[in-house]
């Protein structure tokens, strides 16, 4: 969009070179936004809304427990399971930087929460402040992509929620300040390595100092070994009376199922 907006602004006094400098921005937008839809290949969008509403089924209730880890349950919402087209989705927003994708995945995810006991939940909860949380990317991931994908998807989350009727009393705010040190890079390792390395891995520098809906946001989950390491870098700043009124949910844009993750570590 800003591309956009500085092609039209740039004044020209030789129409042969506008034409010149409009064909290359469009090249460069082509090459950074490709005009097809990546799922469908047919309409000029990056996700054509025959395919976005293709992915809008009905939530997944997502549980995470490793009881024998001492960690509890935490349960949350996710807009998909992690098929072919939601993968391709993920690694062209990740990988290949479209950014434009964290809009339309953003609008999937809050309405997915939408349909979840998510309102229900926060108005139990006498409608606390709701804190959107990013799970962090390692500064690695950071360097090599330019960007912490989910950063983008909480506050594109964020700027919707805030619109919708149903949060218009509700103070919805995007904590930064959860960061993750880089030896818990998990993306190839198996389950029960991914609790190892997670474990004391996050430190949270923001502060919550009231009752609260903390909504930690990712675009995947697949052991949930990262939402449980967030959880406890945020409680650990809490006193005990403090953690008592803070509830932790999570709302991620796709789910590997624990099944689909026992399946692949066996092939290993
Ligand atoms: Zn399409």
């Amino acid at each position: 969009m800003a591309i956009h907006k500085l092609s039209s602004a740039v004044p020209f006094r030789n129409g042969q070179l506008q034409n010149e400098t409009m064909a290359l921005t469009q090249k460069l937008l082509d090459f950074f936004l490709p005009a097809k839809c990546l799922s469908c290949d047919s309409e000029p969008s990056v996700i054509c809304r025959n395919c976005l509403s293709s992915l809008l089924t009905d939530p997944l209730d997502v549980t995470r427990a490793q009881p024998q880890l001492g960690l509890h349950q935490i349960c949350g919402t996710a807009v998909v399971d992690y098929s072919p087209q939601a993968a391709k989705l993920i690694s062209a927003f990740k990988e290949q930087q479209l950014f434009s994708l964290a809009k339309p995945m953003a609008e999937l995810m809050v309405a997915a929460l939408l349909k979840s006991n998510f309102v229900a939940e926060w108005q139990d909860n006498n409608s606390v402040p709701i804190v959107l949380v990013p799970i962090p990317s390692t500064s690695t991931s950071k360097l090599k992509r330019g960007f912490v994908p989910a950063q983008l998807l909480a506050q594109a989350c964020a700027q919707l929620l805030r619109k919708h009727d149903a949060f218009k009393s509700a103070r919805i705010s995007v904590a930064a300040g959860l960061v993750v040190s880089d030896r818990a890079d998990q993306a190839k390792l198996d389950r029960g390595s991914r609790f190892e390395v997670s474990r004391n891995s996050m430190k949270f520098y923001g502060s919550i100092s009231q009752a609260s809906l903390v909504l930690l946001i990712d675009d995947l989950i697949t052991t949930g070994a990262s939402i449980f390491e967030a959880r406890r870098a945020i409680s650990h700043t809490l006193s005990a009376e403090l953690l008592s009124l803070v509830n932790f949910t999570f709302l991620t844009f796709a789910e590997t199922s624990l099944k689909l993750v026992t399946r692949n570590e066996k092939k290993v």
